[in-house]
């Protein structure tokens, strides 16, 4: 397997993957595909390092990943590289995301990882049996964890979340996309130079096959891909029975009341629905607007969007805005949307096709005249495409919102701050932004998750690190009656004060 001493080197019989650059149609790597017989010589090398690596002064632990940081402005040029190569993203998207995000988690949870995983006393005063007595909550480790990613941040939501797992005490085996690996291997040469012992990092490159054994080696299982997959994940943790998380798909609503800031609120529709060639689980996937606003925030949108440059990176920074279509059978995906939405009523004001010439891209697309009959808002769409629907209230925009087997991230913008928190309540999301959207992914210490279809469990946060440990409670008994009291001939007698105690404290009922 490609490079480095920390990968367990096999032999990758069961096939190689082709890296493709989505921009360029070209073949730029191979990775080979690790079969259960690999995965599980992976996790014998990681379960060797774990109780080692779990001794260690968490201190020394995040001196570590302080050195990674470092690395990666020291090394940027070459992941973002590595990152541009394989997705066929802007620089500009690899530089806010991939790099930004990883470097700025590394220094977080190097700095917060001790606060959240300290022991936390919990006070014993609510039940007198226990006067005397001192409890308290570890967190322990959980062994070894599992991560498998998607391929539309190779690194933000693979090997960001091996994170806050290794600074846990794990060790960490990550599956990657199988369309996107070359990033997270470059993640492992830049942990082995940082001083990570052997065995605490690895990479399982393969395909879904691969992510199936790893979750038959592993004590936790941490996945970000989509509702699909995920519920097979859930599956075969539930079999395994050991805990899943899962960060799946979305379809972000924007609701723009009448007063928002229509600037702001145009210039947000266009960027958050074009990031990433629109391949963000928590982008902007469709707007619902009031209608005095409607035409005039089509109009704006459409001006911004209709600009955009999209081509192949190859020219550097600053030379297109929008980037290729990762994975191949996402430009179908987007396409039969677009194609769907048409056949029912909706008019493209701008793209709407494959972009032609070489490499994988969809033209940026604005559709209105939409509704809840089209795929095109209902199902994720994962691309460069940007729904717009005429509502009459903030209760239609509400209600339509929530119309979604998804729950995963929303926006609402207005003037009225009092009234985006009021209508932020009712969203069934498991995050809200008003007047603006995304940014909460930067702020590490805020949790991220989905309801309803969109996942299980939160990144970031108490519950981001917590997540991959095992709590023990403990209670020391300081001093205590003496147990004589408890037994024969007082028993009786005790039992009965007990009981008026009790009635003492607790006959009102609870206050
Ligand atoms: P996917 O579900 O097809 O694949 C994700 C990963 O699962 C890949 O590494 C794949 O090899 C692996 N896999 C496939 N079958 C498996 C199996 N049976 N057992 C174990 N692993 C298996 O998703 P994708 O197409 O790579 O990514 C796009 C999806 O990811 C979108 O739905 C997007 O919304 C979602 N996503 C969610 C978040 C979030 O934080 N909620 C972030 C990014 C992407």
């Amino acid at each position: 397997m490609a490079s480095s001493g920390q990968t367990v080197v096999v032999n990758g019989e069961h096939g190689t993957i082709g890296v493709e650059n989505p921009a360029t149609g070209e073949l730029i790597s191979t990775v080979p595909v690790l079969d259960a017989a690999d995965v599980a010589a992976l996790a014998a090398r990681a379960r060797a390092a774990q109780p080692a690596w779990a001794a260690r002064d968490i201190e020394a632990r995040a001196a570590i990943f302080r050195r990674a940081q470092k690395w990666m402005f020291d090394n940027s040029e070459r992941v973002l590289a590595t990152v541009v190569s394989e997705t066929g993203k802007t620089y500009e998207d690899a530089n806010l995301t991939d790099l930004g995000y990883t470097a700025v988690a590394l220094g977080f949870w190097a700095k917060r990882a001790g606060r959240y995983l300290r022991d936390e006393r919990v006070p014993v005063r609510d039940n007198p049996l226990n006067l005397g007595k001192r409890a308290f909550i570890r967190h322990v480790p959980i062994g070894l964890v599992g991560v498998i990613g998607p391929w539309n941040y190779p690194l933000v939501n693979s090997f960001g979340d091996c994170i806050p797992a290794m600074m846990a005490g794990n060790s960490v085996i990550l599956k990657p996309s199988e369309v996107t690996p070359l990033s997270s291997l470059l993640m492992v040469e830049m942990m082995e130079a940082c001083g990570l012992p052997d065995g605490v990092f690895q990479v399982a490159t393969g395909d879904g096959s691969t992510g199936a054994a790893l979750i038959g080696e592993v004590d936790s299982i941490m996945f970000t891909g989509s509702t699909r997959t995920g519920r097979k994940v859930a599956v075969a943790a539930a079999e395994r029975l050991i805990p899943c998380h899962l960060e799946l798909g979305g379809k972000d609503p924007m609701i723009v009341l009448a007063d928002a800031d229509l600037d702001r609120a145009a210039n947000a529709a266009a960027f958050y629905s074009m990031l990433n060639g629109g391949q963000i689980c928590i982008s902007i996937e469709r707007a619902y607007v009031e209608a005095p606003v409607y035409d005039q925030f089509v109009g704006k949108v459409t001006d911004q969007i209709r600009k955009l440059r999209q081509g192949p990176p190859g020219g550097g920074v600053g030379t297109v805005d929008v980037g290729a279509v990762i994975f191949p059978p996402q430009a179908e995906i987007v396409d039969s949307h677009v194609r769907d939405a048409v056949a029912k009523g909706a008019r493209v004001l701008t793209g709407g096709q494959r972009r032609p010439g070489a490499g994988r891209f969809y033209e940026p697309t604005v559709l209105v005249d939409v509704d809840h009959t089209m795929a095109a808002m209902t199902e994720e769409t994962f691309g460069p495409t940007l729904p717009i629907m005429k509502v009459h209230s903030a209760d239609e925009a509400v209600a339509l919102a929530n119309d979604s087997i998804y729950g995963l991230q929303a926006s609402i913008w207005t003037k009225d701050l009092q009234r985006g928190e009021a209508l932020a309540r009712r969203l069934q999301s498991g995050v809200v932004t008003v007047n603006d959207a995304l940014l909460n992914y930067t702020q590490l210490n805020l949790p991220m998750g989905g309801w309803k279809q969109s996942g299980l469990g939160t990144r970031h946060g108490a519950d981001g690190i917590r997540k991959y440990t095992k709590t023990q409670s403990v209670m020391v008994t300081r001093f205590a009656l003496k147990k004589e009291l408890f037994m024969f001939p007082y028993k009786g007698w005790v039992s009965r004060s007990l009981l008026g105690f009790y009635r003492l404290l607790y006959g009102r009922g609870e206050r």
